[in-house]
């Protein structure tokens, strides 16, 4: 009620009583995202957070990313450095992401 947005939103809403749901410790990150024969995208890739909504963002670097190693794949192309810097950047992607918004909510 102290945002003023929000307050008009829910001025007319009933409040239903033990109707709150709760969930904590979504995020989570591979360790690996691509291999011999496989390459994670999406939410099989990571999950980061569902409100500041980055999912789309994710699925969309992933699968850009995966569409890259199946090409270099299919044309015969050597993919060991391919790969190692596949892992790399959405390695650390995905942690610096995830330590960014953590400092976030914690400053606020
Ligand atoms: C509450 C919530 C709010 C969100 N809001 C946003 C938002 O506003 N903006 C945004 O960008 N992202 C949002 N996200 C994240 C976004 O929904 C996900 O990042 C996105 O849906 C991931 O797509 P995906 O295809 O990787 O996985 P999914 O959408 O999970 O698709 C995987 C599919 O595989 C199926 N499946 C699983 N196992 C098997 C199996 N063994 N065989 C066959 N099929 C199988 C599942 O049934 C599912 O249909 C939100 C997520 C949550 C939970």
């Amino acid at each position: 009620m102290q945002h003023p947005v929000a307050r008009e939103m829910i001025a007319d809403a009933d409040w239903i009583e033990g109707d709150v749901h709760w969930r904590k410790d979504l995020a989570y990150y591979s360790t690996r995202f691509a291999g011999d024969g496989f390459v994670l995208v999406g939410d099989a890739a990571a999950f980061l957070d569902p409100f500041y909504s980055p999912g789309m963002d994710w699925i969309a670097f992933t699968a850009t990313s995966a569409a890259e190693l199946i090409n270099s794949q299919r044309h015969c192309k050597p993919l060991g450095e391919q790969l190692e810097h596949h892992n790399i950047v959405f390695s650390t992607s995905y942690r610096r992401w995830l330590r960014q918004f953590t400092k976030i909510n914690t400053n606020t």
